[in-house]
């Protein structure tokens, strides 16, 4: 998905310095303070793709198809201050909120291994300190994406993607 240039998010917006070594392994994941709970974030957009869940079984299905407001190239939301003018469905992920959501996040996302009490990848920007390793290690979104004004939906099961990938 390509987008005009005053479209583009930053490459990583996220403040990573002057956290507490491995804080996430210290404090429970619903104890972190703002600042720890957004450097969790590794910047990989999985959450920004649409995804298909079964009525019956609930399982969840990540798909390729990308949120509009998705930036293929950052992985990043184009308008993240400002998304709920534009799509009001975007969840708030928060420490009180996780247990409802951490079930249709994708499996290497941090904020699910952590509920799920498993370690961050060494790939992880706190880990590796810097945000390009999650592209490098082919976790991200990065230039993969379809666009959801392109592809209707009776076509997204086309786009679906194996995890953790
Ligand atoms: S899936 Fe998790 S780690 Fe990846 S961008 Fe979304 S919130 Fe961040
Ligand atoms: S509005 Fe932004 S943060 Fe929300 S799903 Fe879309 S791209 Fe992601």
């Amino acid at each position: 998905m390509t987008r005009p240039p005053f479209l583009k998010a930053p490459s990583d917006p996220i403040e990573r310095h002057g956290l507490a070594k491995r804080f996430w392994e210290k404090k429970p994941l619903t104890s972190l303070n703002d600042k720890e709970w957004e450097a969790l974030c590794d910047g990989c957009g999985k959450c920004c793709l649409n995804k298909l869940e079964d009525e019956d079984t609930g399982e969840v299905a990540l798909t390729r198809v990308a949120c509009r407001l998705l930036d293929d190239e950052t992985c990043r939301c184009v308008q993240y201050d400002i998304r709920h003018q534009f799509v009001p469905e975007c969840i708030v992920m928060t420490p009180q909120n996780i247990h409802e959501h951490a079930y249709w996040m994708p499996q290497t996302c941090a904020y699910r291994l952590l509920w799920e009490k498993k370690p961050l990848y060494d790939w992880h920007p706190l880990i590796s300190g810097t945000p390009d390793t999650v592209h490098d290690a082919g976790v991200s979104v990065q230039h993969q994406t379809v666009s959801e004004f392109e592809t209707p939906l009776e076509q997204w099961e086309d786009f679906i993607i194996e995890e953790p990938s």
